[in-house]
């Protein structure tokens, strides 16, 4: 059975939200081509997914078993059949991955799904459908699907959906946090697009809450590493800086101390730590910017290199008109400003030969 709640707006405490919010007054709130979800939560032994649409706020009760059948106007890129409410969301303890032949990364994608199917269409990531098309190959999103854009749960729906696709073909998709994620599940919400804080006022709860522990989406995010390598490359949104390598801290101690030590925790508690901290901060590998710094020079891009035991390091977050490299592809930058949402383009590692992928399908060699 379906059963659904249409539930007032009258009740959502003003003093979550944001004066800008309550200023805009309800018409927005109830704007008829607003849509969006779901969000599935846990709450007391039940799993409820809500999405609003024109009507208003709505709910699912998901009974196991019962094939969720959400009606229109929520994201087009969720399908129940990938759902697994039993999940129980177990990182991996993985973070090197060897013998991949074929290898894409994307990065910043920053809301703009359109755009992300074009480039992964275009490059044969994915079919016509928008199904996982790339085999055995794996692909890396490095990195802030959150912020700026309006199609942030469109593009975590999707990922989603690809991951399963692609374990199912004994391919795989890596989902790395960035900044936005670790800002968004924090509760910085200093970038969220406008549409989401009519989906907060809507929920009646701040935008991190619906990523909290006791959600779908939340859980799988707080599986999600902050470095990897394939072959002989290794993927982190921003870098390793010389400081943080320093510490002597490996892949998976970084990943783990994201995971149970920094996302969702208080700041306060993550500042009091200074790994964590350092962790957090401009040096950490979800900020950090000095590859790009003038100064920067191949031989520090080799001591960071052997310090990792790597040859490549694709990194995204600092924005480029295009896929770049520095130093013959010791460092290659990623983040080819997705987020302007007009254009893009995608690494695609063939052979360890590097090669920029394009709105076209075109495969520009970089060297
Ligand atoms: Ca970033």
């Amino acid at each position: 059975m379906r059963i659904f709640f249409i539930l007032a707006f009258a009740g959502w405490g003003g003093l979550l939200f944001p004066l800008s919010l309550e200023a805009q007054g309800a018409n927005h709130i109830t704007d008829p081509s607003y849509n969006d979800g779901p969000y599935i939560f846990y709450e007391d032994g039940a799993v409820l997914a809500r999405w609003t649409n024109q009507e208003g706020l709505r709910e699912e009760v998901i009974n196991a078993g019962q094939p969720l059948e959400i009606d229109a106007g929520i994201s087009a890129s969720f399908d129940p059949a990938y759902l697994d409410v039993n999940d129980p969301f177990l990182a991996s303890a993985k973070t090197a991955f060897k013998g991949v032949e074929h290898i894409a990364a994307v990065s910043d994608i920053h809301g703009q799904y359109d755009l992300l199917l074009d480039l992964l269409k275009a490059n044969r990531i994915i079919d016509e459908q928008g199904n996982w098309a790339f085999g055995e190959g794996h692909l890396v999103v490095l990195g802030d699907i959150f912020d700026r854009g309006d199609e942030v749960t469109d593009l975590l729906w999707f990922v989603h959906k690809l991951e399963k696709q692609a374990e199912k073909a004994n391919g795989k998709v890596h989902f790395l946090l960035g900044n936005h994620e670790v800002m968004a599940l924090q509760g910085d919400l200093r970038y969220i697009h406008k549409k989401y804080r009519y989906t907060m006022a809507r929920m009646g709860m701040p935008y991190n809450e619906l990523f909290g522990e006791n959600t779908y989406l939340g859980r799988w995010l707080r599986t999600k590493p902050v470095a990897i390598s394939i072959n002989n490359t290794a993927f982190v949104h921003a870098g390793f800086s010389e400081v943080l390598l320093d510490q002597g801290l490996s892949f998976a101690d970084m990943n783990r101390a994201f995971e149970e030590k920094i996302i969702g925790q208080p700041e306060d508690s993550i500042l009091a730590d200074p790994i964590l901290s350092l962790l957090y901060s401009e040096d950490g590998p979800v900020w950090y910017r000095g590859y790009f710094d003038e100064g920067f020079a191949k031989w520090q891009a080799q001591a960071i290199l052997s310090k990792i035991r790597k040859k490549h390091i694709v990194v995204g977050h600092t924005s480029f008109s295009e896929v770049v490299s520095l130093f013959h592809n010791r460092i290659i930058g990623i983040d080819s400003s997705i987020k302007l949402g007009k254009k893009g383009e995608i690494l695609l590692i063939d052979k360890r030969k590097f090669y920029r992928g394009t709105l076209n399908g075109d495969r520009i060699r970089l060297n």
